[in-house]
């Protein structure tokens, strides 16, 4: 049995967790280790449990409880060597297995692979997480998909993908027209219409879970997410479940596991070709974070 638990996500915090029969996977810590262990109760995952902390990068958001968390219950955090340093910068240095975006780190039942993301972080990623037969990919805090990012998410059983903001709801909201300009630029982040297409090019018949994450409190609703995104899957044939983790409700458990006969994709553990498309380029893009949308 492989499950997929959302503590939460949005700007103020994002953690979930994959469990398998040995134990779980936290994805990301975005919240205080306290927070974490009662978020993880509260949905049935007793703390002890936790084998390893995956993080995508070093803000807040996504790794504030990571050091104490994987201290306390002497785990290893799994991130890029420019994550690793950043957090060893903030006065923390937890155990350690580097992730490289040229393989797959593998821990316990998991095997977790990578892909740069445009953000403005020190390394940041997207995660492949792959659990016996099943595939799950995460991905938030970026505006733009690359070639990079679509063949790491390629066949997943499950995707937990950002769906930042809706862009009426953005282009009427109380943010200076700068600001509004990069969050919709290609290092903010992916509006609902944005993951409604990226979701449509990456749909297989393998496809069953969608949970769209990181909504903006403010330029988002979970009604808008789905209206925007169903349609696009289903055009598809997406027969699956579409879920939202929201910032303060626990979301799962949703059971990943494959049923017997299944498709079972393609070949899937090469590394991820490049990291950005051509002509990208990072520094144009990012003069501040935009967590906060
Ligand atoms: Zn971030
Ligand atoms: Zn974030």
């Amino acid at each position: 049995m492989i499950r997929l638990y959302a503590l939460g996500s949005g700007s103020a915090g994002n953690a979930f967790a994959v469990e398998t029969p040995e134990g779980f996977l936290l994805v990301d810590a975005g919240f205080s280790a306290k927070e974490i262990e009662r978020r993880a109760r509260r949905l049935g995952l007793a703390p002890e449990r936790l084998l390893a902390i995956a993080l995508t990068h070093e803000h807040g958001d996504h790794a504030g409880g990571a050091v104490r968390l994987a201290r306390k219950f002497e785990v290893p955090v799994l991130a890029t060597p420019g994550t690793l340093s950043a957090l060893a910068r903030q006065g923390g240095a937890p155990p350690r297995r580097p992730l490289r975006t040229s393989g797959l780190v593998e821990f316990g039942p998991f095997s977790v692979g990578c892909c740069p993301i445009l953000h403005d972080a020190a390394e940041p990623v997207a995660l492949a997480i792959e659990c016996g037969s099943v595939r799950l990919g995460v991905a938030y805090d970026f505006g733009r998909p690359t070639a990079g990012l679509r063949y790491l998410l390629r066949e997943m059983d499950a995707v937990v993908l950002e769906a930042n903001y809706d862009e009426l709801l953005l282009r009427t909201s109380d943010y200076p027209p700068s600001v509004q300009h990069r969050i919709a630029g290609s290092g903010g982040h992916l509006s609902n219409r944005g993951t409604a297409e990226l979701l449509r090019e990456l749909f297989t018949t393998r496809l069953r879970t969608v949970v769209l994450a990181h909504l903006s409190q403010r330029c988002n609703t979970r009604e808008a997410a789905i209206r925007t995104v169903r349609p696009a899957l289903e055009i598809r044939g997406f027969r699956g479940r579409l879920e939202v983790a929201l910032q303060d409700e626990g979301l799962g458990p949703l059971d990943l596991t494959r049923e017997q006969g299944d498709p079972s994709g393609a070949e899937v553990s090469a590394p991820c070709p490049g990291p950005e498309e051509p002509g990208s380029n990072r520094d144009e893009l990012w003069e501040g974070r935009f967590d906060e949308a």
